[in-house]
């Protein structure tokens, strides 16, 4: 397919919405009541440090909503306001936040169920209208719903375009693209499908190996084995690294985004020589700017004292994980949880390890004074550091039983 032509032909369409519809400002309104929260405006306004009896909590100076999610959450609003009596489906969560998910769930805006797999869009007919998440949705996607007659209201953030159009360069100079992403995440599924060849890197262990191959040759079935679910289809390893191009999903760790460009340009550079390597590598900057903040606000949150870290933000919350990384590896105490729900009865959580399962931790806070970092995900409402934080607050402020 003509992934170009056809987005430009979707662009045009009158079923197709991917700005607002003039409801802004009630819509701010609300999005101010539900999701803000006084406590947090006072943190900042405190230069992001509050202590209330033996507890000091230390809030990282960016985190929580990013403009792209706070605009694909206020699109999805006014959706639901312009089109009051329409049938609405969203093709996936908005945004990897349950409260919110909960609260469009409650505006009656349904979900595209997924069954063995497959997003099952059989329930959707002509004349729905279906929300495109802020993490955007694969080009076939979007055909299929403009080929039933639906209207697509688009959501996706910028950001995301951005790299769509970089994989677009890529495919026009025939270059592979090499995304740094997960290959099962729906935006780099996203990007993925508007890619010409592509091969996606988890991380800068799997691009070395990639590096090595393309220096010295490998094992094709070793390679095949290790990326078979993470390349375009009839990838060759052997052909198709001759010319490169990098890419990403744009909540990857900043630094290691970095790292692999870098060490994809020196591959190419030792391998073709300086004057063809513009033949060969294409590197745009497609880092997001929300993400490197946050990823910058907790390098610098976690230099300090910390005895306990709490990182708030959806289990399948890519740039959450990342942040949750960033603790792990310092060491500190860190606990990921999804809401404030997950606190209590007293001093007990339960929460995610780091690329592992559910577990719940009992006297996860240390008696006596502590002090409590504090930060949260992309998706991540203010409301929900708010709730996280009282909690905390008042299992410290319970009387300790003497027995
Ligand atoms: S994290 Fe960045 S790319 Fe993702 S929605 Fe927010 S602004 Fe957009």
């Amino acid at each position: 397919m003509d992934t170009k032509a056809f987005k430009r032909s979707l662009h045009h369409s009158e079923n197709y919405f991917r700005k607002g519809f003039g409801h802004g400002d009630e819509v701010a309104d609300q999005m101010q009541t539900e999701y803000n929260s006084g406590l947090i405006q006072e943190i900042r306004a405190l230069n992001y440090t509050l202590t209330r009896g033996d507890v000091t909590i230390k809030l990282a100076e960016a985190f929580g909503f990013c403009w792209g999610v706070e605009r694909a959450v206020a699109m999805a609003y006014e959706t639901r306001q312009h089109f009051p009596t329409e049938q609405i489906w969203i093709t996936n969560e908005i945004i990897h936040n349950p409260s919110v998910n909960q609260r469009l769930k409650e505006m009656n805006v349904a979900f595209i169920e997924v069954k063995n797999g497959d997003k099952d869009f059989s329930v959707v007919g002509q004349g729905d209208v279906v929300i495109l998440p802020a993490f955007g949705a694969s080009v076939q996607e979007m055909q299929l719903l403009n080929d039933k007659g639906c209207t697509i209201v688009d959501t996706t953030c910028p950001w995301v375009s951005k790299v769509w159009n970089t994989v677009e360069k890529h495919k026009r100079k025939d270059h592979t693209s090499i995304i740094h992403g997960k290959y099962n995440h729906e935006e780099t599924v996203a990007t993925s499908s508007f890619a010409g060849k592509y091969l996606i890197v988890l991380n800068l262990e799997q691009a070395e190996y990639v590096a090595h191959y393309i220096l010295n040759g490998g094992n094709r079935d070793e390679f095949m084995a290790k990326f078979g679910r993470a390349c375009s289809a009839g990838f060759e390893p052997d052909t198709d690294l001759d010319r490169i191009g990098i890419a990403n999903q744009t909540t990857m760790l900043k630094g290691e985004t970095e790292q692999i460009g870098k060490l994809f340009e020196h591959t190419m550079l030792k391998k073709y020589g300086p004057q063809a390597l513009n033949d060969h590598f294409l590197s745009f900057n497609t880092i997001c700017d929300a993400t490197q903040e946050r990823q910058d606000a907790m390098f610098k949150l976690v230099d300090e004292k910390l005895d306990v870290m709490v990182v708030i933000g959806g289990y399948n919350s890519s740039n959450t994980t990342h942040l949750q990384e960033i603790a792990v590896e310092r060491e500190i105490p860190s606990y990921h949880i999804d809401s404030a729900s997950r606190i209590g009865p007293g001093n007990r959580i339960e929460h995610k390890l780091l690329h592992g399962d559910m577990t719940v931790t009992e006297n996860w806070l240390p008696a006596g004074p502590i002090v409590v970092g504090v930060t949260s995900g992309a998706s991540t409402p203010d409301r929900s550091v708010e709730d996280t934080i009282e909690r905390i607050f008042a299992i410290k402020s319970e009387p300790v039983l003497a027995y």
